[in-house]
Protein backbone atom coordinates (compact mmCIF):
# COMPACT_ATOMS: atom_id res chain seq x y z
CA UNK A 1 0.00 0.00 0.00
CA UNK A 2 1.15 3.21 -0.61
CA UNK A 3 1.15 5.10 2.25
CA UNK A 4 2.16 9.00 3.28
CA UNK A 5 2.46 9.71 7.24
CA UNK A 6 1.56 13.44 7.53
CA UNK A 7 4.32 14.70 10.68
CA UNK A 8 6.84 13.20 10.94
CA UNK A 9 7.58 13.83 14.52
CA UNK A 10 7.84 11.13 17.51
CA UNK A 11 4.56 9.27 16.70
CA UNK A 12 4.82 10.16 12.65
CA UNK A 13 8.27 8.29 13.08
CA UNK A 14 7.28 5.65 14.92
CA UNK A 15 4.50 4.89 12.64
CA UNK A 16 6.53 5.18 9.65
CA UNK A 17 9.15 3.28 10.38
CA UNK A 18 7.31 0.49 11.33
CA UNK A 19 5.43 0.48 8.52
CA UNK A 20 8.25 0.60 5.73
CA UNK A 21 10.20 -1.95 8.11
CA UNK A 22 6.68 -4.19 7.25
CA UNK A 23 7.61 -3.94 3.55
CA UNK A 24 5.09 -1.01 2.47
CA UNK A 25 5.62 1.81 0.14
CA UNK A 26 6.07 4.59 2.68
CA UNK A 27 6.82 7.93 2.74
CA UNK A 28 7.26 10.79 5.67
CA UNK A 29 6.07 14.18 5.06
CA UNK A 30 7.26 16.97 7.14
CA UNK A 31 8.43 20.81 7.05
CA UNK A 32 11.41 20.99 9.25
CA UNK A 33 14.03 20.80 7.00
CA UNK A 34 16.76 20.40 9.08
CA UNK A 35 14.75 17.40 10.34
CA UNK A 36 14.07 15.90 7.12
CA UNK A 37 18.11 16.52 6.12
CA UNK A 38 19.09 14.53 9.03
CA UNK A 39 17.26 11.69 8.41
CA UNK A 40 17.58 11.21 4.37
CA UNK A 41 21.49 11.78 5.42
CA UNK A 42 21.86 9.13 7.93
CA UNK A 43 18.09 7.52 8.20
CA UNK A 44 16.25 7.69 11.21
CA UNK A 45 18.43 8.00 14.69
CA UNK A 46 16.23 5.60 17.54
CA UNK A 47 17.30 5.11 21.03
CA UNK A 48 15.20 2.04 22.69
CA UNK A 49 16.44 0.59 26.12
CA UNK A 50 20.18 2.59 25.77
CA UNK A 51 20.92 0.85 21.93
CA UNK A 52 21.12 3.31 19.19
CA UNK A 53 20.76 2.31 15.58
CA UNK A 54 20.10 3.92 12.41
CA UNK A 55 17.00 3.32 10.07
CA UNK A 56 16.38 3.90 6.55
CA UNK A 57 12.96 5.79 5.79
CA UNK A 58 11.93 7.86 3.14
CA UNK A 59 11.09 11.06 3.75
CA UNK A 60 10.28 14.34 1.63
CA UNK A 61 8.96 18.24 2.46
CA UNK A 62 5.26 18.97 2.42
CA UNK A 63 6.02 21.16 -0.61
CA UNK A 64 7.56 18.77 -2.92
CA UNK A 65 5.23 15.88 -2.78
CA UNK A 66 2.77 15.06 -5.14
CA UNK A 67 2.26 11.19 -5.65
CA UNK A 68 -1.14 10.58 -4.99
CA UNK A 69 -1.15 7.56 -1.87
CA UNK A 70 -3.75 5.67 -0.44
CA UNK A 71 -4.07 6.27 2.61
CA UNK A 72 -2.93 9.24 4.13
CA UNK A 73 -1.83 8.71 8.31
CA UNK A 74 -1.98 12.66 10.10
CA UNK A 75 0.64 12.83 12.92
CA UNK A 76 1.19 16.27 13.24
CA UNK A 77 0.18 18.38 16.16
CA UNK A 78 -3.74 18.73 15.67
CA UNK A 79 -3.81 22.51 15.18
CA UNK A 80 -1.70 21.87 11.76
CA UNK A 81 -3.65 19.36 10.65
CA UNK A 82 -6.15 21.38 8.35
CA UNK A 83 -3.60 23.02 6.72
CA UNK A 84 -1.69 20.19 5.99
CA UNK A 85 -4.77 18.22 4.73
CA UNK A 86 -5.44 21.41 2.44
CA UNK A 87 -2.29 21.30 1.32
CA UNK A 88 -1.65 17.28 -0.09
CA UNK A 89 -5.24 17.76 -1.46
CA UNK A 90 -4.08 21.01 -3.88
CA UNK A 91 -0.40 18.67 -4.43
CA UNK A 92 -2.84 15.81 -5.41
CA UNK A 93 -1.47 13.94 -2.55
CA UNK A 94 -5.40 13.62 -1.42
CA UNK A 95 -7.16 12.50 -4.45
CA UNK A 96 -11.36 10.83 -4.29
CA UNK A 97 -9.80 7.82 -4.02
CA UNK A 98 -7.39 8.05 -0.78
CA UNK A 99 -8.51 7.14 2.25
CA UNK A 100 -7.37 9.62 5.19
CA UNK A 101 -7.00 8.33 9.09
CA UNK A 102 -6.37 10.77 11.87
CA UNK A 103 -4.05 9.14 14.81
CA UNK A 104 -4.03 12.56 16.23
CA UNK A 105 -4.89 13.20 20.37
CA UNK A 106 -7.59 15.23 20.65
CA UNK A 107 -10.91 15.45 19.53
CA UNK A 108 -13.37 17.04 16.67
CA UNK A 109 -11.06 15.43 13.64
CA UNK A 110 -13.87 13.38 12.12
CA UNK A 111 -15.61 16.96 11.96
CA UNK A 112 -12.35 18.32 10.30
CA UNK A 113 -12.03 15.68 7.91
CA UNK A 114 -15.50 15.37 7.01
CA UNK A 115 -15.35 19.00 5.64
CA UNK A 116 -12.62 17.43 3.00
CA UNK A 117 -12.76 14.09 2.70
CA UNK A 118 -16.07 11.72 1.82
CA UNK A 119 -16.97 9.74 4.98
CA UNK A 120 -16.56 6.19 4.24
CA UNK A 121 -12.77 7.08 3.15
CA UNK A 122 -12.51 8.86 6.79
CA UNK A 123 -10.74 6.44 9.65
CA UNK A 124 -10.38 7.67 12.67
CA UNK A 125 -7.83 6.04 15.16
CA UNK A 126 -6.78 6.25 18.71
CA UNK A 127 -3.16 4.69 19.53
CA UNK A 128 -1.89 4.20 22.83
CA UNK A 129 1.78 3.67 21.29
CA UNK A 130 4.16 6.88 22.72
CA UNK A 131 7.31 8.75 21.19
CA UNK A 132 10.09 10.94 22.13
CA UNK A 133 11.18 13.53 19.83
CA UNK A 134 15.39 14.77 20.59
CA UNK A 135 15.65 16.43 18.31
CA UNK A 136 16.00 16.57 14.49
CA UNK A 137 16.38 13.16 12.96
CA UNK A 138 16.30 11.23 16.36
CA UNK A 139 13.31 9.58 18.40
CA UNK A 140 13.08 7.40 21.43
CA UNK A 141 11.39 4.58 20.88
CA UNK A 142 10.59 2.65 23.72
CA UNK A 143 7.40 0.54 25.30
CA UNK A 144 4.58 -1.30 23.35
CA UNK A 145 1.23 0.28 22.32
CA UNK A 146 -1.58 -0.50 19.66
CA UNK A 147 -3.59 1.40 17.43
CA UNK A 148 -7.41 0.82 17.74
CA UNK A 149 -9.35 2.53 14.22
CA UNK A 150 -12.31 2.31 12.44
CA UNK A 151 -15.15 4.37 9.94
CA UNK A 152 -16.95 6.79 11.98
CA UNK A 153 -20.14 4.85 11.25
CA UNK A 154 -17.86 1.59 12.34
CA UNK A 155 -18.45 -0.06 9.17
CA UNK A 156 -15.52 -2.28 8.15
CA UNK A 157 -14.87 -2.65 4.70
CA UNK A 158 -12.05 -4.54 2.46
CA UNK A 159 -9.63 -1.35 2.87
CA UNK A 160 -10.40 -1.29 6.73
CA UNK A 161 -9.39 -5.18 6.95
CA UNK A 162 -6.61 -4.86 4.79
CA UNK A 163 -5.65 -2.34 6.79
CA UNK A 164 -5.25 -4.48 10.22
CA UNK A 165 -3.21 -7.08 8.65
CA UNK A 166 -0.63 -4.46 7.46
CA UNK A 167 -0.66 -2.83 11.23
CA UNK A 168 -0.22 -6.21 12.31
CA UNK A 169 2.31 -7.43 9.70
CA UNK A 170 3.87 -3.82 11.53
CA UNK A 171 3.23 -4.58 14.90
CA UNK A 172 1.52 -1.72 15.55
CA UNK A 173 -0.84 -4.22 17.16
CA UNK A 174 -4.61 -2.86 15.80
CA UNK A 175 -7.81 -3.70 16.50
CA UNK A 176 -10.85 -2.65 14.50
CA UNK A 177 -13.00 -0.46 16.67
CA UNK A 178 -16.59 -1.18 17.35
CA UNK A 179 -16.98 2.45 18.67
CA UNK A 180 -14.42 4.81 17.75
CA UNK A 181 -16.32 7.85 18.76
CA UNK A 182 -16.34 6.53 22.61
CA UNK A 183 -12.57 5.17 22.47
CA UNK A 184 -11.57 8.53 21.24
CA UNK A 185 -13.57 10.56 23.70
CA UNK A 186 -12.23 8.00 26.49
CA UNK A 187 -8.67 8.72 25.69
CA UNK A 188 -9.73 12.57 25.65
CA UNK A 189 -10.85 12.69 29.00
CA UNK A 190 -7.65 11.32 29.93
CA UNK A 191 -5.70 13.56 28.08
CA UNK A 192 -8.22 16.15 28.91
CA UNK A 193 -7.45 16.08 33.27
CA UNK A 194 -4.16 15.32 33.19
CA UNK A 195 -2.22 17.42 30.39
CA UNK A 196 -4.05 20.31 31.44
CA UNK A 197 -3.96 19.94 35.47
CA UNK A 198 -0.04 19.19 34.84
CA UNK A 199 1.03 21.51 32.67
CA UNK A 200 -0.74 24.08 35.12
CA UNK A 201 0.35 22.86 38.19
CA UNK A 202 4.27 21.51 36.72
CA UNK A 203 3.60 18.71 38.34
CA UNK A 204 3.98 15.08 37.31
CA UNK A 205 0.78 12.80 36.83
CA UNK A 206 1.59 10.49 40.34
CA UNK A 207 2.43 14.14 41.88
CA UNK A 208 -0.87 14.95 40.92
CA UNK A 209 -2.49 12.36 42.21
CA UNK A 210 -0.64 12.97 45.29
CA UNK A 211 -2.38 15.51 46.81
CA UNK A 212 -5.69 15.05 48.78
CA UNK A 213 -8.21 16.86 46.84
CA UNK A 214 -6.81 15.79 43.62
CA UNK A 215 -10.43 13.78 43.02
CA UNK A 216 -12.34 17.53 44.24
CA UNK A 217 -10.27 19.05 41.09
CA UNK A 218 -11.01 15.69 38.76
CA UNK A 219 -14.68 14.74 39.74
CA UNK A 220 -16.17 18.19 38.72
CA UNK A 221 -13.86 18.73 34.80
CA UNK A 222 -14.72 14.93 33.93
CA UNK A 223 -18.66 15.56 35.04
CA UNK A 224 -18.50 18.09 32.53
CA UNK A 225 -16.38 16.23 29.93
CA UNK A 226 -18.85 13.32 29.84
CA UNK A 227 -21.84 15.36 29.72
CA UNK A 228 -20.45 16.68 26.58
CA UNK A 229 -19.07 13.22 24.87
CA UNK A 230 -22.16 11.56 25.56
CA UNK A 231 -24.07 14.26 23.99
CA UNK A 232 -21.52 14.02 20.88
CA UNK A 233 -22.44 10.20 20.75
CA UNK A 234 -19.48 8.22 23.55
CA UNK A 235 -20.53 5.96 25.91
CA UNK A 236 -18.90 7.30 28.80
CA UNK A 237 -18.54 5.67 32.43
CA UNK A 238 -17.86 7.64 35.60
CA UNK A 239 -16.81 5.12 38.00
CA UNK A 240 -14.48 3.11 35.59
CA UNK A 241 -12.98 6.04 34.42
CA UNK A 242 -11.90 7.50 38.02
CA UNK A 243 -11.06 4.28 38.81
CA UNK A 244 -8.59 3.64 35.86
CA UNK A 245 -6.77 7.51 36.63
CA UNK A 246 -6.90 6.35 40.48
CA UNK A 247 -4.62 3.09 39.05
CA UNK A 248 -2.64 5.59 36.53
CA UNK A 249 -0.92 7.57 39.55
CA UNK A 250 1.66 4.52 40.36
CA UNK A 251 4.88 4.85 39.28
CA UNK A 252 4.82 1.51 37.71
CA UNK A 253 2.15 2.82 35.23
CA UNK A 254 2.58 6.43 34.03
CA UNK A 255 3.04 8.32 37.73
CA UNK A 256 6.81 9.55 37.29
CA UNK A 257 5.90 11.13 33.57
CA UNK A 258 4.85 14.48 32.90
CA UNK A 259 2.04 14.59 29.89
CA UNK A 260 2.81 16.28 26.73
CA UNK A 261 1.16 19.59 27.22
CA UNK A 262 3.62 19.90 29.47
CA UNK A 263 6.58 19.26 27.64
CA UNK A 264 5.27 21.32 25.04
CA UNK A 265 5.22 24.62 27.98
CA UNK A 266 8.69 23.52 28.63
CA UNK A 267 10.33 23.34 25.05
CA UNK A 268 8.31 26.63 24.23
CA UNK A 269 5.68 25.10 21.94
CA UNK A 270 1.63 25.44 21.52
CA UNK A 271 -0.13 22.83 22.99
CA UNK A 272 -3.21 21.54 21.95
CA UNK A 273 -5.66 22.05 24.39
CA UNK A 274 -7.91 23.86 22.20
CA UNK A 275 -8.49 20.12 20.95
CA UNK A 276 -9.23 18.84 24.26
CA UNK A 277 -10.81 20.96 26.73
CA UNK A 278 -10.66 24.20 24.74
CA UNK A 279 -13.19 21.75 22.21
CA UNK A 280 -15.37 20.29 24.85
CA UNK A 281 -15.97 23.64 26.16
CA UNK A 282 -16.97 24.51 22.50
CA UNK A 283 -19.52 21.32 21.68
CA UNK A 284 -20.46 22.14 25.31
CA UNK A 285 -21.59 26.10 24.20
CA UNK A 286 -23.20 24.19 20.89
CA UNK A 287 -25.37 22.16 23.44
CA UNK A 288 -25.95 24.87 26.21
CA UNK A 289 -24.06 22.76 28.17
CA UNK A 290 -22.02 24.63 31.21
CA UNK A 291 -18.13 23.84 31.22
CA UNK A 292 -16.34 26.20 33.39
CA UNK A 293 -13.75 24.04 34.42
CA UNK A 294 -12.67 23.42 30.47
CA UNK A 295 -13.44 26.84 29.85
CA UNK A 296 -10.90 28.12 32.47
CA UNK A 297 -8.15 25.30 32.40
CA UNK A 298 -8.27 26.26 28.67
CA UNK A 299 -7.41 30.08 29.45
CA UNK A 300 -4.94 28.95 32.04
CA UNK A 301 -3.13 26.98 29.57
CA UNK A 302 -2.97 29.30 26.87
CA UNK A 303 -1.53 32.02 29.56
CA UNK A 304 1.01 29.62 30.56
CA UNK A 305 1.83 28.88 26.59
CA UNK A 306 2.06 33.04 26.03
CA UNK A 307 4.66 33.44 28.97
P1 LIG B 1 5.95 16.08 17.60
O1 LIG B 1 6.01 17.35 18.35
O2 LIG B 1 7.01 15.08 17.88
O3 LIG B 1 5.94 16.38 16.04
C1 LIG B 1 4.88 17.11 15.45
C2 LIG B 1 5.46 17.99 14.35
O4 LIG B 1 6.23 19.03 14.95
C3 LIG B 1 6.39 17.28 13.37
O5 LIG B 1 6.09 17.75 12.08
C4 LIG B 1 7.77 17.71 13.82
O6 LIG B 1 8.72 17.74 12.78
C5 LIG B 1 7.49 19.11 14.31
N1 LIG B 1 8.49 19.56 15.29
C6 LIG B 1 8.81 18.95 16.46
N2 LIG B 1 9.76 19.68 17.10
C7 LIG B 1 10.04 20.74 16.29
C8 LIG B 1 10.93 21.84 16.39
N3 LIG B 1 11.71 22.00 17.46
N4 LIG B 1 10.95 22.73 15.38
C9 LIG B 1 10.16 22.58 14.31
N5 LIG B 1 9.27 21.56 14.15
C10 LIG B 1 9.22 20.66 15.14
O7 LIG B 1 4.49 15.48 17.85
P2 LIG B 1 4.06 13.97 18.13
O8 LIG B 1 4.36 13.64 19.55
O9 LIG B 1 4.54 13.11 17.04
O10 LIG B 1 2.47 14.13 18.05
C11 LIG B 1 1.74 14.03 16.84
C12 LIG B 1 0.30 13.68 17.20
O11 LIG B 1 0.30 12.38 17.82
C13 LIG B 1 -0.32 14.63 18.24
O12 LIG B 1 -1.69 14.78 18.01
C14 LIG B 1 -0.10 13.89 19.56
O13 LIG B 1 -1.02 14.28 20.55
C15 LIG B 1 -0.33 12.45 19.08
N6 LIG B 1 0.24 11.43 19.96
C16 LIG B 1 1.55 11.50 20.35
C17 LIG B 1 2.06 10.53 21.19
C18 LIG B 1 3.50 10.54 21.63
O14 LIG B 1 3.86 9.76 22.53
N7 LIG B 1 4.38 11.33 21.02
C19 LIG B 1 1.22 9.49 21.64
C20 LIG B 1 -0.09 9.43 21.19
C21 LIG B 1 -0.58 10.42 20.34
Amino acid sequence: MKIAVAGAGAMGSRVGLYLTQAGQDVVLLDDWQTHIDAVTAHGLKVHTLGETEYHPVSIRSFKDYSMPVDLVIVLTKAMAAEEKIKQLMAQGVITAETNVMSMMNGLGHGDLLRKYIADDKILLAVTMWSAGFNGPGEVTLEGTGNIEFGRMDGTVDDFVKELNAIFDEAQLNGRISEDIVTSIWNKALVNCCFNTYCAVTDKKIGEFGAYPYADDMLIPLMKEIIAVGERKGARLDFDATLNKFHAIYSPEVVGLHYPSMHQDIQNGRKTEVDFLTGRVAKYGREFSIPTPYCDILTHLVHQIEKS
